[in-house]
């Protein structure tokens, strides 16, 4: 079994109802999710002219090989609509893998860990939530380390409940 931990967003229609359904594809398809955060609203970050942002981070257990995840959430992007445009732009839904094991991943089509975890607090917010502990293999850092050292100021506010 292998340990994911995935990013979502969305930022375009019933944004609640797009991550939910992102969850049930997920544990479909894919695996079991045995961790969730809390759902945050974020302010867009590189297309800064774009909605606020509904994300969430997941730790997912599951049998599927980092490859194999990433043509299994891109096709979950895809039926819902996921349209891609310029660099950044606003989404039905955009899944990222963050860290797969302690695995280091460089291919034509993926990278992990993913190049910007920490660079962005609306991914360091919610994955803190869930991992605070996990160590970035190729920084050396925990993930509450690289929050605490993040020069993101964007606003990430958890939803109530
Ligand atoms: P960013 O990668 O900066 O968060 P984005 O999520 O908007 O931007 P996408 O258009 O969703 O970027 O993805 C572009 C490509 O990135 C995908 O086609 C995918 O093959 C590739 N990719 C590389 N590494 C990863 C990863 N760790 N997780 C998801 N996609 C990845
Ligand atoms: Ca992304
Ligand atoms: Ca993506």
């Amino acid at each position: 079994m292998n340990t994911a931990i995935l990013h979502l967003g969305s930022n375009l229609g019933d944004r609640l109802q797009q991550l939910e359904e992102a969850r049930r594809q997920l544990q479909l398809f894919c695996g079991r999710i045995i961790r969730k955060s809390a759902i945050y609203e974020t302010a867009p970050w590189g297309v800064e002219d774009q909605d606020d942002y509904l994300n969430q981070a997941l730790i997912l257990e599951t049998k599927l090989s980092a490859q194999q995840l990433l043509e299994q959430t891109k096709a979950i992007e895809n039926r819902q609509g996921r349209e891609r445009k310029e660099r950044w732009a606003a989404r039905t839904l955009d899944i990222d893998i963050l860290f797969y094991n302690t695995d280091s991943i460089q291919t034509q089509d993926l990278t992990v860990p993913h190049p910007r975890i920490a660079d962005r607090r609306f991914v360091l917010v919610p994955l803190a939530e869930i991992a605070s502990e996990w160590i970035h293999p190729d920084i050396g850092l925990s993930v509450q380390q690289l929050l605490e050292s993040c020069g993101d100021k964007g606003e990430v506010k958890a939803l109530p409940g």
